[in-house]
């Protein structure tokens, strides 16, 4: 352990612990991190983190290390760039996929399935223009949706390309995350399915929560 001269008790807090966890882990390529390992690198006493989180696998899980590790599927990994993508209004970075506010997984699972960011992102794209974008009603559901060339759920493919030709902005006031970053867009049926509208991309707009919101409430 490395000696650090700290004020009379001082103690650190929970995000300053759990930063510390992430540098060691990050710095010595941990996936899981044991409290001896921890000691060796760390700046704090393992016990005093154990009993600040309940349990040191908890503050592990906390600081979401081991966590990272679980395997994603590449749906999964696409689901969570489009996310991120629609919560900033442009390409993420690398950085942003580490930034926990913006990105369910981080940047080291994409590392490790596709190399380079560049290449996720590249993989995304490709996977995003592949042409079947409507997905053709299976059996259970075609009796509920009769009438119905489309299912109603608005599957990633679709709705990237909504939010990619309405260039991540509200279709109605304009809002875009990329600009104010408390702006949440989603995107919406033009003519309501139950109302016999498609989930094609025609009949698909981006809209902000706001506008959204008052839209549900005239229809
Ligand atoms: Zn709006």
């Amino acid at each position: 352990m490395k000696y650090e001269v700290h004020p009379y008790n001082y103690s650190p807090s929970d995000n300053e612990i759990i930063e510390d966890l992430q540098k060691v882990a990050k710095e010595n390529g941990f996936s899981k991190m044991t409290m001896r390992e921890y000691r060796e690198h760390g700046k704090y006493d393992t016990s005093t983190i154990s009993r600040r989180f309940g349990t040191w696998n908890k503050a592990l899980q906390k600081a979401n290390i081991g966590v990272s590790q679980q395997f994603w599927t590449v749906e999964q990994l696409f689901e969570n760039i489009e996310k991120v993508w629609k919560k900033k209004g442009y390409q993420p970075t690398r950085r942003d996929m580490d930034d926990k506010n913006l990105s369910t997984i981080s940047s080291g699972a994409y590392l490790r399935k596709f190399g380079k960011w560049s290449s996720a992102l590249e993989q995304f794209v490709s996977y995003i223009n592949q042409e079947n974008t409507i997905e053709a009603l299976d059996v259970e559901t075609l009796e509920e949706s009769l009438g119905h060339k489309t299912k109603r759920d608005i599957n990633l493919r679709i709705r990237f390309k909504v939010l990619m030709r309405d260039n991540f902005k509200c279709c109605v006031c304009g809002a875009s995350p990329a600009k104010d970053s408390s702006v949440e867009l989603h995107v919406d049926h033009i003519i309501p399915w139950s109302k016999g509208g498609e989930t094609t991309i025609e009949n698909l707009q981006t809209l902000c929560s706001k506008c959204n919101l008052g839209k549900s409430n005239i229809l």
